[in-house]
């Protein structure tokens, strides 16, 4: 049996990873940080076949003491302070887990080896807002960065370490330039969750309006039980590369919001919602859109849920969600 070792296991990818490993017949273990991580129950709940190992990405130690314990064959680094707003206001603390981290996990990797003697394979999670004020579209591996907040900056960081580990020691490292990704389990602080729930929320008569930010930042937005294939399939080929995964379309914040709303009839949406500069971004990210020619020729991947069916899904997810917890019958 292979073993794999996820940071970043109570998150939305690293559960949708999990489930993906095992159904391969890995060993998974998960990396959880804290003394008492309120996220734990959950992953036993969800995830009662992954071993969780403690550790922190901000404590080298611990990721050493991590990997000795673990033995992995591939690592994925999905751990980060992942919230662009947050990284605004906790810009330090991004650039020492979401960028420092990446260097003292491979780090950690470097002294400690592989199961075996075999050497670890290292994916990293790269991510399209390293492309921040875009330099061109549709982007590819190749286009230049021009990352606009703290979380774009310390990806790029993270990215170009896992590149200068690859070339400088022959790691078999591959960073993943995922472009957004979305499901039922995204946090709720992110936009689209964020609409989703307010949606089923307004639709069983449990919230008046939806206060939302920018509507015209356009992304491209795909299903993140897709994207988890795309990691493992990188980690599987016979050199280590980087790639783009996205699906090529982009929606407006405008356009997700009334997807959501008409998927439960409510088609005059316009008077539910409000609209709040403190949901601005200090500086913006206006368009992005992702070629991955390059992940379907090499690795075969390709989106299987288009947009309407993620908005879809999500809303209602959110709705079985809000009318269990509200008592609510739902025909
Ligand atoms: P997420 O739901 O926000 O999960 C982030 C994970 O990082 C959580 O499990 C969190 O653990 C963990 N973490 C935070 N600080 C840590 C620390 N100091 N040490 C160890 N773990 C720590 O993120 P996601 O959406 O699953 O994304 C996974 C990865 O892909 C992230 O690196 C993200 O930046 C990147 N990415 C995501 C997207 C997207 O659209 N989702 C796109 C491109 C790239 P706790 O629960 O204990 O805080």
């Amino acid at each position: 049996m292979r073993r794999a070792l996820i940071t970043g296991i109570t998150g939305q990818d690293g559960r949708y990873l999990a489930e993906l490993l095992h159904s391969k017949n890995y060993e998974v273990f998960g990396l959880i940080k804290g003394q008492n991580n309120p996220r734990i129950e959950l992953v036993q709940a969800e995830l009662p076949f992954v071993e969780l190992v403690s550790g922190d990405l901000q404590d080298l130690s611990s990721l050493v003491a991590a990997l000795e314990q673990v033995q992995p064959d591939e690592v994925y680094n999905l751990g980060a302070i992942s919230f662009v707003a947050l990284s605004f206001k906790q810009a330090e603390l991004t650039a020492n887990v979401t960028g420092l981290g990446v260097l003292r996990l491979l780090e950690a990797i470097r002294m400690v080896g592989g199961s075996s003697g075999n050497p670890v394979r290292f994916y990293q999670a790269s991510s399209s807002e390293m492309f921040g004020k875009v330099r061109e579209s549709p982007q590819i591996e190749s286009t230049a960065f021009y990352p606009r907040s703290p979380y774009g900056c310390a990806k790029v960081f993270g990215h170009d370490i896992t590149v200068n580990y690859r070339d400088s020691y022959g790691l078999f490292a591959c960073s993943g330039i995922l472009f957004n990704h979305e499901s039922p389990r995204r946090g709720i602080e992110f936009v689209t969750r964020k609409v989703t729930n307010a949606v089923a929320r307004i639709k069983l008569g449990l919230q008046e309006t939806l206060v939302l930010g920018d509507l015209e930042p356009r992304r491209d937005w795909g299903f993140a039980g897709d994207y988890v294939h795309a990691m493992w399939m990188m980690l599987q080929q016979d050199r280590p590369a980087d790639y783009v995964v996205a699906t090529g379309r982009t929606h407006s914040v405008r356009d997700f919001v009334d997807a959501a709303f008409r998927h439960v009839g409510l088609d005059d949406w316009e008077r539910y919602l409000k609209q709040d500069a403190r949901f601005f971004r200090p500086s913006e990210v206006d368009l992005l859109v992702g070629d991955a020619t390059k992940a379907r020729t090499e690795l075969g991947w390709k989106p299987e849920v288009d947009f309407e069916s993620l908005v879809a899904m999500m809303v209602d997810h959110d709705l079985k969600l809000e009318a269990r917890k509200a008592g609510i019958r739902q025909p």
